[in-house]
C-alpha cells in the first residue's frame, strides 16, 4: 500500500453543515475501548459521530467527546429515538435523557431510528417538532425511510427532514432513495457502508483498490461520495479508523465509478422482521 497523504478535519466534505465522513459505533460497547475510538477519531479529524439509544454506548461516546482535545462545538454529534420510544412523551422523555448520556445540551442530528413499532407518524413527529423548537436538537433525520414514509414525515413536520439514513454501499446502491433525496433537498447517510466487510471480496472494488494502491474500505467510501452520500463506517482501532479518513484524498475516475456500478451482486446486510419494506 502507498503512503497515504495526511488528511485533517478540514479536508473532510460538508454535506451542509455535516461532515461527509463520520464514525459509525454499532456494537462499539466496551466503555473503555468506544471511549477510546472516538476520542482517537476526533483528534485524527473527524467531527462526525453516529450513535444510538439502542446501541447501549451513549455514555461511552460522550466521554470520547470529552477526552479529546476537540470543542464539542466543532463536533457533529447524532443519535437515534429507538422504536420502543416513538410515542410522543417517550421521544420526549428519552431524547433527554440521550442528552444526558452523551453529557451535551443538544445533538447535531435526531433520527428516528425505523418507522417501525411504536411509529405513529403525526405523534412521533410532533415530538421532534418540539425538541427542536427547543433547541435540543439541531436538525431532524430519519432513518431506514422508504420513499412513502418520508413524503409523510416531510408534509406533517415543520423542521425540515435534514437526514435519510439507510444501508448503501456498493452492493446496495439504493438508487430510488438517493435520487429522492437530491430531489427533495435531503441528505442520505449511508450506514454499513463497507457492508459489515461483503464489499472487500468484490473483484471490481479489489481491482479498483490495487490500481489506487489503496483499501478496498477506502474505495467503496470515495465511490459514496461520489454519489454525494455521506458515509459513518465503524471502526474500533486506530488502524482502521485511519484507513477510513484517508478516503477523503483518493479521487475515483469515471472508469473506476463505472466499474462499481457494474457490479450486479446485491446485498442488504441489515434486514430485521421489523423493517418496512
Ligand atoms: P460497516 O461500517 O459497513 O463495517 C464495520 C466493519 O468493518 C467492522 O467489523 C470493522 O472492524 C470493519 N472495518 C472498518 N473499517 C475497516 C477497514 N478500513 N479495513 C478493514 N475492516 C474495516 O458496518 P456497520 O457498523 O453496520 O455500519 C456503520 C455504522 O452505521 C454503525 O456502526 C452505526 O453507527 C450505523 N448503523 C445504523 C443503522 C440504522 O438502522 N440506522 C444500522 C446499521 C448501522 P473494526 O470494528 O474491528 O474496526
Amino acid at each position: 500500500m502507498s503512503d497515504q497523504p495526511q488528511v485533517t478535519a478540514d479536508s473532510v466534505p460538508l454535506a451542509e453543515d455535516m461532515p461527509m465522513l463520520g464514525l459509525g459505533t454499532w456494537q462499539n460497547t466496551d466503555p473503555d475501548q468506544c471511549a477510546e475510538s472516538v476520542a482517537t477519531a476526533l483528534e485524527m479529524g473527524y467531527r462526525h459521530i453516529d450513535t444510538a439509544q439502542a446501541y447501549e454506548n451513549e455514555e461511552y461516546v460522550g466521554e470520547g467527546i470529552a477526552q479529546a482535545d476537540v470543542d464539542r462545538e466543532d463536533v457533529f454529534l447524532a443519535t437515534k429515538v429507538w422504536i420502543s420510544n416513538l410515542e410522543h412523551d417517550d421521544v420526549i422523555e428519552t431524547a433527554r435523557e440521550s442528552l444526558d448520556r452523551l453529557g451535551v445540551d443538544y445533538v447535531d442530528l435526531l433520527y428516528v431510528h425505523w418507522p417501525s413499532r411504536t411509529y405513529d407518524a403525526p405523534e412521533t413527529l410532533a415530538a421532534f417538532d418540539e425538541l427542536y423548537d427547543e433547541g435540543l436538537v439541531r436538525h431532524v433525520g430519519v432513518s431506514n425511510f422508504e420513499p412513502r414514509h418520508l413524503d409523510e414525515a416531510r408534509d406533517l413536520l415543520d423542521a425540515p427532514v435534514f437526514a435519510n439514513q439507510v444501508e448503501c454501499h456498493p452492493l446496495l446502491p439504493q438508487d430510488t432513495l438517493r435520487e429522492y433525496a437530491d430531489d427533495n433537498d435531503l441528505n442520505l447517510v449511508a450506514y454499513s457502508p463497507l457492508a459489515r466487510g461483503e464489499v472487500f471480496d468484490v473483484p471490481q472494488i479489489q481491482q479498483v483498490a490495487e490500481k489506487h494502491g489503496v483499501s478496498e474500505a477506502q474505495v467503496s467510501l470515495a465511490w459514496l461520495r461520489e454519489k454525494g452520500v455521506t458515509a459513518i463506517p465503524k471502526a474500533t482501532g486506530e488502524a482502521h479508523i485511519r484507513d477510513n479518513l484517508a478516503s477523503v484524498a483518493l479521487e475515483l475516475d469515471d472508469e473506476d465509478v463505472q466499474a462499481i456500478d457494474s457490479i450486479d451482486r446485491e446485498e442488504r446486510v441489515v434486514d430485521p422482521d421489523f423493517a418496512p419494506w
